[in-house]
């Protein structure tokens, strides 16, 4: 029988534990296992950059909820996205990655890979004919994020899909941003997932962890041969505090995406707001698309301010609940210049963001409370 979402993020690969009856995981703080006898580990367990029984039930319950045959749990985002270039790549290799990417994703590219041999070009992936017209004969990977960071863009999946497989390329779909709550890829044809689990799957904003989750069986077993060649695991402690999150995974998302429905509406009337990007809008460009693959819209907002540059900054520099910070998917708000702050390695480069853009991840507090913190940082004086 296969259950619903709620029911598989609090019980996949979280069954009480066989000798205690504990409800939760265990914490399994061990780097190395006793063996039976000579080469005789007991339950496969060697050392715990192999495997630990932690990181494992993390990585049970993420395959489960992204509907792929197995789960990889990395130190962070970034560790998992350079792990899966390095299984699936070799130097020579092209891949196409998105034209407003995640500024961390473009900088591994451009400076890392790119040493290593990697040849990458950029396209708009919510226009399926700019991807098309970015392919080489050499490409390996079509690697997409939906919505996009900062600029939620919107890419149709399905038709990426089946565009990167006639080319016999992988569709790889960063999902950070809508959580499998709302968007699940590989449903859609997606071959590799990739999350930084710091985001909304750990939800708190008190663990960095990155995942991967494979659609194929085959390609599983090679990645996770090299996360255990390079290393770039997950420690213990990280994916039972990551796991701990993932548990109330959809509650947040509803209440993230209410959240974020109040505030777009309240600034769409602002005056000091010059636009508005939510995937949400109707209006918004990727809006049926989003709609075809996403359950709600979730609780990214970003927008522009009518006072240009300063303006943008004044907003985060004022707003009080809303904190000034990096990062997303907390249950608090945040708000920063993604210009100066998470894209300012994407200066003076194709990925450079305009720099009236304000971005916020709109928490789990009282709406009214958020918007009245928004109307105060607005106002211009
Ligand atoms: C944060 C983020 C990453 C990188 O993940 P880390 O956990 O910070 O290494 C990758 N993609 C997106 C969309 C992100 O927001």
């Amino acid at each position: 029988m296969s259950h619903g979402f709620e029911t598989r993020a609090i019980h996949a690969g979280q069954a009480p534990d066989p000798r205690t009856g504990a409800v939760i995981p265990p914490l399994y703080l061990t780097s190395t296992y006793a063996q039976e006898a000579v080469a005789q580990p007991r339950l496969g367990y060697e050392y715990s950059r192999s495997a630990n029984p932690t990181r494992d039930a993390l990585q049970e319950c993420l395959a489960a909820l992204e509907g792929g045959v197995r789960g990889l749990a990395f130190a962070s985002g970034m560790a998992a996205e350079d792990t899966l270039v390095r299984a699936v790549c070799a130097p020579g290799d092209h891949v196409v990655i998105p034209d407003d990417a995640y500024g961390g994703t473009y900088r591994l590219f451009a400076k890392v890979l790119q040493r290593w041999g990697l040849d990458w070009s950029v396209a708009p992936v919510s226009d399926p004919d700019a991807v098309r017209a970015a392919l080489t004969p050499r490409t390996k990977l079509v690697w997409v994020e939906t919505p996009t960071n900062p600029l939620l863009g919107i890419a149709d999946l399905g038709a990426l899909a089946s565009l990167a497989h006639h080319h016999d390329a992988l569709l790889v779909v960063d999902n950070t941003f809508a959580s499998p709550y709302l968007q699940q890829p590989i449903a859609h044809g997606a071959d590799v997932v990739v999350h930084s689990t710091t985001k909304y799957l750990g939800g708190h904003s008190d663990v960095v962890g990155g995942a991967l989750v494979v659609r194929d069986a085959g390609l599983a077993d090679e990645i996770a041969y090299h996360q255990n060649a390079m290393g770039g695991v997950g420690g213990p402690f990280d994916a039972w505090l990551t796991l701990r999150g993932v548990k109330t995974l959809g509650v947040r998302m509803d209440r993230h995406c209410d959240n974020a429905e109040r505030i777009v509406e309240f600034l769409l009337q602002h005056p000091a707001v010059a636009e508005v990007r939510y995937p949400g809008l109707p209006e918004h460009p990727g809006h049926k698309v989003a709609a075809g693959q996403m359950r709600r819209f979730g609780g990214m907002i970003s927008f522009r301010t009518a006072g240009g540059e300063p303006a943008a900054v004044a907003v985060c520099d004022r707003a009080e609940l809303f904190l000034l910070a990096e990062s997303l998917g907390g249950v608090e708000s945040l708000i920063e210049h993604p210009g100066r702050m998470t894209h300012a390695s994407a200066a003076n480069s194709p990925l450079e963001v305009p720099g009236d853009l304000v971005r916020l991840s709109v928490g789990i507090e009282t709406a009214t409370d958020l918007i009245a913190d928004l109307e105060q940082a607005l106002r211009t004086e």
